[in-house]
């Protein structure tokens, strides 16, 4: 049999101490029956299903899933798997010990093979683990799905490039087995999450990006550490207490929530409200622990106009004079106001859970430290770094975002960073940096951030290309790459990028490398100086792209084409080109 990885001959030895190999599939038929807890969790269900069907594709045997009341009801000679937290799993004294936060275990014992991790038991009990509603996405953990996930991909040389079938990897192999395994991992990154989740490509269903993202090991601990909050409330008081909502410059109350909502933060009778609110919740769900308090976007906009937030606003302003300003529309003019009423709920509803956090947002013009201000323990923070042309923007500006990072990192024990690489993307442009992604989630890490969301152009694009979307595409090795990185931040990247041409691209993995890589090269060594992106975007085609390297690109991938001329390599290179086009439009 093949195998991708040198996991299993490196662990050869073994075979001498270990009486025979554990067999999955041998010669196509299958050799173990998959075994879930008679009242699995969905993760677990799912688990399961995805570990036989995989198994399915690459071999052909199809491999029984049983309870365990079924599986062991009679003797046999079988080889068994264990999905989840099974009672022969814990017989056999095994536990999950040392594993947090969705991470897992893998291990042989005898005739049994187990897959089981931190999972999320308490919330989604119908449906799927990969729910298309995106207020579902996020918030659950799933160790033992991930590590099917991981023996699939090590094992079986198993990949989810793309989302849908074109962009899965499945070799096809006659046997399956291992010899002695036994390794656990924690992710990197407790928290991984992106926003932007559908690809609005017609090719795709929202169900196949659901499940990529799963894939991709999407998912983490508690709640979405902060987003714009206090939308719902519109339609809860918008009536009957006008007077909780924005004073506009108008006059009148903002009541439109497509702003994300905004409160007037100095009336206190609402803020009562929203603290026994979060208390209840709390209360409801044991397993939430971070509830957002942050204003709706563009606050600058649409803050509250009325004397006593005017006179907020001129305090704080005193104490960052001019000249604060730090990346585009990002300041700390407003830290001050803000921060003070997310302390103001923290402190009273740390009285009831000192444990759980209230989590806001590091965001435009409350983006940094306010001054003096003492923070409650249970404040989290996610910092929102803007000015995504970080990677491989210049030194003295990385190290700037580091600098805010660290002074955030003093004031909270939970720190988040809300990552936006496809800022560079969204102006049209083919930017790929899977090194310089890889470098900065080094950097993160090393900061103490523990969890990242990391918006994907898809979350907006589709309006500014008339809805015509291929253009994740542009996206889509960074991203790979990105959350690889979150879950292990010392994952080889010249092996997943020369695996992702191999493996999408064929006989023409060669130019679609040097293709990849000299965008990567055009993107670090660009003249980034001037900045004029936001402005105007077409600028980049001038001072980027030249007429001469986009000849080179283009030529890359009709050299591609060519050397695929059909099947399933040739369609993977025409849905590149597709995504690409913008190399020919802006010709
Ligand atoms: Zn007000």
């Amino acid at each position: 049999m093949k195998f991708c990885s040198g996991f299993v001959v490196f662990l050869g030895f073994w075979t001498f101490l270990q009486a025979e190999p554990f067999y999955l599939v041998k010669d196509h038929q299958p050799k173990a029956t998959i075994v879930i807890p008679d009242d699995p969790s969905l993760t677990e269900s799912f688990a399961a299903s995805e570990l036989s069907s995989f198994l399915q594709k690459s071999t052909t045997a199809v491999l029984p899933i049983m309870k365990e009341k079924e599986a062991f009801a009679s003797p046999s000679e079988n080889f068994w798997v264990l999905i989840g937290g099974t009672r022969k799993t814990q017989e056999l004294g095994v536990t999950l010990k040392g594993i947090t936060k969705g991470g897992f275990l893998v291990k042989r014992t005898g005739p049994y093979l187990i897959f089981w991790g931190e999972d999320d038991r308490t919330r989604y009990r119908q449906g799927k683990p990969y729910p298309v509603d995106p207020k579902q996405r996020s918030q659950t953990r799933h160790g033992t799905l991930f590590a099917v996930y991981d023996f699939l991909e090590k094992n079986l040389g198993v990949r989810w490039y793309w989302p849908g079938s074109l962009g899965e990897i499945v070799p096809s192999h006659a046997s399956v087995y291992v010899d002695n395994v036994d390794y656990r991992e924690n992710p990197d990154f407790e928290y991984r999450f992106c926003y932007g989740y559908w690809l609005d490509d017609p090719d795709f269903q929202r169900e196949e990006s659901s499940l990529w993202w799963r894939r991709q090991r999407l998912g983490g601990a508690g709640y979405a550490p902060a987003t714009h909050s206090f939308a719902s409330y519109v339609a809860r008081y918008g009536q009957t207490h006008p007077e909780y909502f924005a004073l506009q410059k108008d006059g009148k109350r903002l009541l439109d929530t497509t702003h994300g909502g905004h409160i007037c933060l100095s009336n206190k009778e609402f803020q009562k409200i929203l603290i026994e609110d979060i208390i209840n919740t709390f209360r409801a769900h044991p397993d939430i622990y971070t509830i957002s308090v942050m204003p709706g976007d563009s606050f600058e906009r649409y803050c509250c106009q009325c004397a006593e937030c005017r006179a907020k606003y001129e305090e704080a302003e005193k104490s960052f004079p001019p000249g604060h300003a730090t990346f585009i529309r990002a300041s700390g003019k407003h830290s001050w106001i803000v921060w003070e009423y997310v302390n103001e709920v923290a402190r009273e509803v740390g009285k009831v859970f000192p444990d759980r956090y209230i989590g806001c947002c590091a965001y435009a013009s409350y983006y940094l430290v306010p001054r003096n201000m003492k923070f409650e323990p249970n404040v989290a923070v996610t910092v929102c770094r803007g000015n995504a042309d970080l990677y491989f923007w210049e030194e003295k500006d990385i190290q700037r975002s580091h600098a805010h990072l660290a002074e955030w990192a003093k004031n909270t024990r939970l720190l988040f960073t809300w990552e936006y690489p496809c800022a560079a993307q969204a102006y049209g442009n083919p930017v790929i940096f899977p090194h310089g992604v890889n470098q900065e989630v080094k950097r993160l890490k090393k900061s103490g951030v523990k969890g990242c969301i990391v918006e994907y152009t898809p979350s907006y694009e589709p309006a500014r290309y008339g809805g015509e979307y291929t253009g994740w595409m542009r996206e889509n090795l960074t991203t790979y790459v990105l959350f690889k990185s979150l879950w292990k931040v010392d994952t080889d990247v010249d092996k997943l990028v020369e695996e992702y041409c191999r493996d999408l691209y064929g006989p023409a993995a060669k130019p679609m490398k040097k293709f990849f890589l000299l965008l990567e090269e055009i993107w670090k060594n660009g003249n980034h100086g001037f900045k004029p992106y936001y402005e105007n975007w077409s600028n980049i085609w001038t001072y980027l792209y030249s007429a001469e390297k986009k000849e080179k690109l283009i030529t890359l991938l009709n050299q591609a084409s060519k050397l695929a001329p059909e099947g399933i390599y040739n369609q993977r290179v025409k849905k590149t080109m597709a995504g690409f086009s913008v190399l020919w439009e802006n010709r």
